[in-house]
């Protein structure tokens, strides 16, 4: 892995896009979430992007496409953005299962199979939160994958593989709990096809993460990881405690365009 400030001005000047992954990057860890026993009342508490990345992502629209890749459900993303969005910002929610593209929303086809394997593991997972295993706190809601909110516990990727036995579906820890979803989409297949919508080749898609589920979208763009140590990529970027890897990067990529323009 090269370090982001050695990306050469060639490779800068050849990217037409950018994908932010969420939790972790631009916004940080942390989102508390507790639902009751029989799921009729959810709390959940998220943070917002700060005033000074929304000022700079205003900057950085006129260069760059704008992208965000998320395991977060579609309505959060989009509120998250609501003050930036038009049609030069698109929205990949649930690991790259709903795109929001040019004002289209658009999703894959699954089997009712597999809906019912995801059914019959939240089903699972309810009798042990109703037994009072106090490690859940619940679940979030999503609509192509399942997003468990509990401690780091076996018992969960365990249950996947007994309901799964032929292996179609993924079980990755998100820091906050497991996400659960099919094996043939990914954020990294997301990619693909926000590049097959813009015409442009992936690799002029600039990709940022910092988890598992980031992996694949990490190599399938030009990636810049903020936590090496967990996922690789091409660049990695460094950043102070306290500081966003997202918000670093952005500066980062602003006072390129600036040089170039002449600016400073
Ligand atoms: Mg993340």
């Amino acid at each position: 892995m090269k370090n982001i400030k050695e990306i050469t001005p060639k490779e800068l000047g050849a990217l037409k896009a950018i994908t932010f992954d969420i939790d972790g990057v631009i916004i940080p860890t942390g989102t508390e979430l507790r639902e009751n026993v029989d799921g009729t009342e959810l709390y959940m508490k998220s943070k917002q992007l700060s005033r000074q990345f929304l000022e700079n992502l205003k900057e950085l629209k006129k260069y760059l496409k704008i992208n965000f890749s998320s395991g977060r459900n579609l309505l959060y993303l989009k509120s998250l953005v609501n003050e930036i969005f038009d049609e030069s910002v698109f929205l990949q929610a649930e690991n790259g299962n709903l795109n929001w593209f040019g004002g289209e929303v658009t999703h894959p086809s699954y089997s009712v199979s597999y809906f019912q394997k995801l059914k019959l593991i939240r089903e699972q997972i309810k009798k042990m939160i109703a037994q009072g295993d106090k490690r859940i706190r619940g679940f979030e809601p999503k609509m192509f994958i399942l997003t468990l909110h509990s401690d780091q516990m076996e018992e969960i990727p365990n249950l996947v593989r007994e309901v799964d036995p032929e292996g179609e579906l993924y079980c990755l820890w998100t820091n906050e709990g497991y996400d659960v979803g099919s094996k043939t989409m990914s954020k990294g297949r997301g990619i693909e096809k926000l590049a097959q919508h813009l015409h442009i080749h992936p690799k002029e898609i600039m990709t940022t993460g910092n988890n598992y589920n980031d992996a694949e979208m990490l190599q399938v763009g030009t990636g810049v990881t903020v936590q090496p140590d967990r996922v690789k990529a091409e660049y990695f970027i460094e950043y102070q405690p306290g500081q966003l890897g997202g918000e670093v990067l952005t500066e980062f990529l602003l006072e390129y365009y600036r040089r170039r323009e002449g600016k400073t």
